[in-house]
């Protein structure tokens, strides 16, 4: 399949999430999702590959995937995005900091609450946004059928899947989102996870280690 978007994935501190930056060869808009905690190099990267943010989009509101994005909007005036069932989380930052000893970074309130099946626009480049609960009550992927790809967030890693002890996460609910959610989409879809490599549907259906059809 010839990529219809520009696409740049790269693991960000302090825990390594994986941070995309997606953006319309035509339009040059672009949405980053998930900046972690490294505004600079983001902005960076997407200066060097000429891209103008319109929007932040979140998987979740865990802190190793949201820290920067207070910064990220003051530089780029980016609508910050996320599921309003994890919006208790968000607010929640420096309890989360505290806890896994991180320093802890003010972030704005989002300003847009993404919905199940929501049609999300970058210049000419459409994502459908997917309901995921589970890992957290708010976790959202985010498919690009034009490319074959979804960002999965910490709901499904290659081979295994996001952890469902922490606030808000459920073992049974995570189940259901990866089968009936993930699982319904093209067996060669890219799946970008929210740390570690990427993977594909049909190879998760087949060698996952928790759920396979
Ligand atoms: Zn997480
Ligand atoms: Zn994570």
């Amino acid at each position: 399949m010839i990529p219809t978007m520009i696409r740049k994935t790269f693991s960000v501190p302090p825990l390594g999430c994986n941070c995309s930056i997606i953006g319309d060869p035509v339009t040059k808009q672009a949405i980053v999702v998930d900046p972690g905690g490294a505004h600079e190099r983001i902005l960076r990267e997407v200066q060097q590959l000429g891209l103008t943010v319109t929007h932040i989009l979140h998987t979740h509101a865990h802190f190793d995937h949201f820290l920067a994005s207070g910064e990220m909007k003051k530089a780029t005036g980016a609508t910050i995005c996320l599921h309003r069932d994890d919006l208790e989380l968000w607010k929640n930052l420096e309890m989360q900091c505290q806890m896994f000893g991180v320093a802890y970074v003010p972030v704005p309130l989002p300003e847009y609450w993404i919905k199940d099946e929501e049609k999300l626009l970058v210049g000419q480049i459409s994502a459908i946004a997917i309901h995921t609960p589970g890992h957290t009550p708010g976790s959202m992927s985010f498919h690009f059928p034009s490319d074959n790809m979804v960002v999965a967030g910490d709901t499904l890693f290659r081979g295994s899947i996001g952890r469902t002890d922490l606030w808000g996460g459920d073992f049974d609910t995570i189940e259901r989102s990866i089968r009936e959610r993930l699982y319904s989409l093209d067996d060669a879809t890219t799946v970008v996870t929210g740390h570690g490599p990427e993977t594909e549907i049909g190879v998760e259906k087949e060698s996952n280690q928790f759920f396979r059809l």
